[in-house]
């Protein structure tokens, strides 16, 4: 009990210590410069992928908006691309996600603040998955084929949407991660 009590006090200090390492981090680099993706093969990189995220206050601050051109440039580096990325993978323990969205032309790249699926159908189908932070695995999970998203857009403006399919898998990806959960974890043998 006293081990679970204290490693509970170091995650939350880990998200604690964020305040101020977050914003040195995040200005460590240009607009659309990359940053380093954590891996969960590194302990101490395991424990932020762990841990569960703070939502974003502030939304105009353009500390996020520098985030989020970063994490643009992070998840389509040619060398390590994805169709989504969610902050902690950036090592910020923030409820901002980057989502492709194959659902509209030109399928961009679109920033989500502080996401929450408030409906996830019965209804659900199964595909390969892999993730930028989990090298070398890659396996099938199943997820539900429509949700509805309630989020802040990079404008601030907030929305609710449904969203389906590939789109949807990837929303739930990273939505994930927000609440330090890993696709590794929904795979069933
Ligand atoms: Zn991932």
């Amino acid at each position: 009990m006293l081990i679970l009590f204290l490693l509970s006090i170091s995650i939350a200090s880990q998200g604690q210590r964020t305040k101020r390492g977050e914003q040195r981090l995040i200005k460590s680099g240009q607009n659309f410069e990359k940053m380093r993706v954590v891996q969960v093969t590194d302990s101490l990189d395991f424990i932020i992928l762990r841990n569960k995220s703070l939502d974003i206050p502030h939304l105009k601050r353009n500390i996020w908006d520098l985030l989020s051109e970063r994490m643009l440039a992070t998840v389509n580096d040619p060398n390590h691309a994805g169709v989504g990325i969610a902050a902690p993978q950036v090592s910020v323990n923030r409820r901002l996600i980057l989502v492709q969205r194959f659902d509209k032309d030109d399928k961009p790249f679109e920033t989500i603040f502080n996401p929450e699926i408030i409906y996830s159908s019965d209804s659900v189908h199964s595909r390969i998955e892999g993730c930028l932070s989990i090298p070398e695995i890659r396996d099938t999970v199943t997820r539900s084929w429509t949700i509805e998203v309630l989020y802040y857009n990079s404008k601030g403006k907030k929305i609710q949407e449904t969203v389906e399919g590939f789109t949807a898998r990837i929303f739930q990806h990273e939505i994930d991660h927000l609440n330090g959960i890993l696709f590794t974890d929904r795979i069933k043998h």
